[in-house]
Parts: structure tokens; sequence; C-alpha cells
């Protein structure tokens, strides 16, 4: 794929957040740089990366799109108070999966995600 400039910095800029921002805000930022963009391009730009399997792309129920700039399966943690999506750290990550199935399988990604209150929301109730 073919990297245009707008793609570009809207690429930069995902990869600056490890909170798998929205293309709202995404749009919000890019726009400092480059102020004549819309939110249609840049949500266009988005989905385009994630077809390319340059970011990734988590869709919730709720209709709600993130990006997320590591395009790798890894599993993901969602606070249900603030919506805050996390990755889950490498040394507890679930294992990988092992075994005959997967023999004549190509996986080409995964979907994980674990739910629950992060930090902050827990204090907050408790
Ligand atoms: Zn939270
Ligand atoms: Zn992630």
């Amino acid at each position: 794929m073919r990297l245009t400039k707008q793609r570009q910095v809207i690429l930069d800029q995902l990869k600056k957040h490890k909170d798998h921002p929205g293309a709202d805000t995404i749009y919000t930022e890019v726009r400092q740089i480059l102020p004549k963009i819309s939110l249609g391009t840049v949500y266009r730009n988005l989905e385009l990366l994630s077809e390319s399997e340059v970011v990734s792309k988590l869709e919730y129920g709720s209709g709600q799109k993130r990006f997320d700039p590591n395009p790798m399966p890894h599993a993901h943690f969602r606070c249900l108070e603030c919506g805050g999506v996390e990755d889950i750290p490498l040394e507890v990550q679930p294992p990988t999966l092992q075994g005959e199935w997967l023999k004549d399988r190509t996986l080409t990604g995964a979907n994980l995600e674990y739910f629950g209150y992060c930090p902050d929301c827990q204090n907050k109730n408790s």
C-alpha cells in the first residue's frame, strides 16, 4: 500500500497512542498538522490501514470503532465504567494456540477481549 502524506500523518498520530483511540480523537489531532483534512478522510484512511493490516481495528457491540497501531493479535482489557481499552501486558497474555487443529488452518487474527474495571474506576467505586 502506498502511504500518502495524509495517511502517513494519520498513522504516525495513531502510533503515539496506547489507548486505542477512535477516529474522532485522531481527527482532532491530525487537524493540528493538516488543518484542511475532514473526518471522513481520516476515517477512510484508518479503514484502509486496517484492511492492509498495518493497524488493527477493534469493534465493539455499541458500534464504536477504535484503532490500534499494533497489527499483531493481542488480548485487550476494556473497562466497563470509563470505556478505556488497554493492551494486556505480554507476561499475562493467554497462551497462544497450539496443536493438531491448527495444521490445516491459517489464523490471521484474533479478537480477544477481557472486561472489568480499571484501577481508576475501581478506586472511585470503593
Ligand atoms: Zn475505567
Ligand atoms: Zn491493542
